[in-house]
């Protein structure tokens, strides 16, 4: 029996009632889809998160990864579930018709995701990595390259990686010292060493592809003079058979603190100076190519800290229910008054309304954005495309840093509301935060997303892509100031939202005379962003749940959903939003200290 449980009814409250997906049948590119198919995914979906993947969360957790021989072995039970996740054609599904996909709606396939996360998060690398690994091909190999490789990815047949990080290089990237020198046959012999590579070696498939980021001898030094390559485990004969292996070798493995049945490498390629590889898009752009990887990977990273976060908080919540402790407030003095479940504690109900609203408003979030690339992707409008597209890139660093940071705070409160049964291995809590801590370093840490906000979201397009997107919040606001019974978080809103506007505005003011006072609020900015985005998508849903309420029947399970939802906006806009006030005067106070500290 698993641990895991998952909130289908707000997965469908967002994506049905909240973005309107259906919306989406509308465009050609998805009219094979219908309602009852985006249904039945999620059933499907469903199923394979409780049934397959989420018994193994916590066995393969103990047993982890190792090295034999040179080989890594991963845990025996995912071979099995690995064959059942290739058979549904999890490993991608969003991927186009033509290269074996089913053309899913992306925002359709991180609801799944979600599920699959949530149920087994170290499984979830090998086909995840995979995916995205070969639309980098998709998009930017050669015919030839593409011809061989792009379908037995999206199969999940070979799977893939993403090889960036070096001892010397981690966030700045263009430090990296692997090379690569042209041969005659076109390919390109690449040596170096590639430490922490996720999924970087296995016993599950029979070729994995790495994309390494390398400098071909004697291009630029620092970032532009990067290429990118595909680099197989096992050559490939341009018939698309198996050749020999490539001069490509595991010296070790990491013993990490969670995700322990994800196989984190070193990876040396080149040893013996026979490792081939084919350049990916054009020489001295890998890092635009690498960066269309990242950037799907960012929002997917989100999603692991929003789909941990919610798992924690559905098992912190049925724990309260059931574990009994104490006695209501009003009896505490009664040494006989009866006893109660801890979640009639205000202090409990504080945490669980704080893991529900941040849970709901991540998952909104996250969903939100996958919608917007799926619209940009498929409407006709150009002008209205490159729009979608500009608050997505806006969203980015915000989906992968929020949502990681206050997952993580999900999984923290919900050992909190264990009490010390959190802390103890029998409940699966300590293993979700074990196993989320990480979305907030790879894939660019926090702190470097929340510099790349600042540092090149905002100036985008002089500033208007933010200004636009405030627009858009603003002109709920005028819309909603006097609903109801929402009207006062509305104005809540308004307040967080204006702060982050003067607080932008400062900046911009402050120009380039004193780079280092805005980098250091780089991620109290981030933090006031997220508020307002997940706050303003909270108050929509609480406004949406409002308006069928009065239609529920009294004590549905219906009623009682869009009568929480409502209370769930009212609660982060009162407890959360006023957060900004403090961010934003620390941001304003000029205070240097932390500059001045002699460290
Ligand atoms: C389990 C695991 C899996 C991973 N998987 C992969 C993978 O599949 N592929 C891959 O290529 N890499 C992977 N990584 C590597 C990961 O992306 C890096 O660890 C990350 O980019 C940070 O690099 P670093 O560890 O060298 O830290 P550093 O870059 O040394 O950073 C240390 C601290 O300094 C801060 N910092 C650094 N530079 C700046 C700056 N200019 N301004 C402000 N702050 C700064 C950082 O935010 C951080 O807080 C993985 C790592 C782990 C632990």
């Amino acid at each position: 029996m698993s641990h895991y449980h998952l909130d289908r009814r707000d997965v469908e409250f967002v994506l049905f009632e909240q973005l309107q997906l259906e919306k989406l049948l509308n465009l050609p590119k998805y009219s094979e889809y219908s309602k009852e198919i985006f249904d039945m995914v999620l059933g499907e979906a469903q199923k394979i998160a409780m049934d397959v993947l989420a018994p193994m969360n916590e066995p393969a957790d103990k047993e982890g990864c190792r090295l034999e021989d040179g080989q890594v072995k991963i845990p025996k039970i995912f071979h099995d579930a690995y064959e059942k996740y290739k058979a549904g054609g999890w490993v991608a599904p969003h991927a186009k018709v033509e290269w074996g996909g089913q053309g899913m709606p992306v925002s359709l396939y991180l609801a799944a995701t979600e599920f699959f996360v949530g149920a087994c998060t170290s499984f979830l690398f090998y086909p995840g990595l995979t995916a995205s690994a070969a639309h980098v091909v998709e998009l930017f190999g050669s015919d030839l390259v593409k011809k061989n490789y792009v379908e037995k990815m999206y199969s999940g047949d070979w799977t893939g990686t993403m090889c960036l990080t070096e001892a010397g290089a981690g966030s700045a990237v263009g430090d990296l010292l692997t090379s690569a020198t042209p041969n005659d046959d076109g390919t390109y012999n690449v040596v170096g060493t590639k430490i922490f590579i996720s999924a970087g070696d296995h016993d599950m498939a029979e070729n994995i592809g790495h994309l390494v980021l390398a400098r071909v001898k004697g291009d630029p030094a620092g970032i532009k003079g990067i290429s990118l390559f595909l680099v197989p485990k096992i050559w490939v004969k341009d018939d698309g058979s198996l050749g020999e292996a490539n001069d490509v070798t595991i010296p070790s493995i990491e013993h990490k603190m969670g995700i322990n049945a994800c196989s984190t490498c070193v990876i040396n390629f080149g040893d013996e100076g026979k490792c081939r590889g084919y350049l990916i898009g054009k020489r001295m752009k890998g890092i635009v190519a690498m960066f269309h990887m990242m950037n799907e990977a960012r929002i997917v990273t989100g999603a692991q800290g929003m789909a941990l976060g919610n798992a924690a908080y559905q098992s912190a919540l049925l724990y309260a229910k059931e574990r009994v402790q104490g006695t209501d407030i009003s009896n505490m003095k009664d040494a006989d008054a009866p006893r109660v479940t801890i979640d009639k504690h205000p202090d409990v109900k504080r945490m669980l309304a704080t893991m529900k609203a941040y849970s709901e408003g991540l998952r909104a979030l996250i969903l939100k954005s996958a919608y917007l690339l799926d619209m940009s992707e498929s409407i006709d409008d150009p002008v209205e495309a490159a729009r979608l597209r500009g608050v997505l890139e806006l969203l980015t660093p915000i989906c992968k840093a929020y949502c990681t940071d206050k997952g993580f705070k999900v999984t923290e409160l919900a050992i909190q509301t264990y009490g010390g049964y959190g802390y103890i291995r029998e409940y699966p809590v300590e293993q979700y935060m074990r196993d989320v801590k990480i979305a907030s370093l790879y894939e660019g840490t926090n702190g470097i997303q929340a510099m790349d906000l600042l540092g090149r979201k905002l100036p985008m397009k002089n500033g208007m892509v933010f200004m636009n997107f405030l627009g858009v919040i603003g002109d709920f606001i005028d819309a909603n100031k006097a609903h109801p019974v929402l009207g006062g978080a509305v104005l809540l809103l308004e307040k967080a939202k204006n702060k982050l506007g003067e607080v932008s505005y400062g900046f911009a003011m402050s120009g380039q005379s004193d780079p280092d006072y805005p980098m250091l609020h780089a991620v109290n900015f981030l933090e006031m962003m997220g508020n307002v985005v997940v706050g303003h998508l909270l108050i929509e849903g609480g406004i949406i749940a409002a308006g069928k309420l009065p239609d529920a029947k009294e004590g549905s399970s219906d009623a009682v959903y869009y009568s929480n939802k409502v209370k769930t906006a009212q609660f982060f806009a009162t407890n959360i939003l006023p957060g900004n006030d403090a961010l934003a005067a620390a941001i304003v106070s000029k205070d240097r200290s932390a500059l001045e500290i002699e460290f």
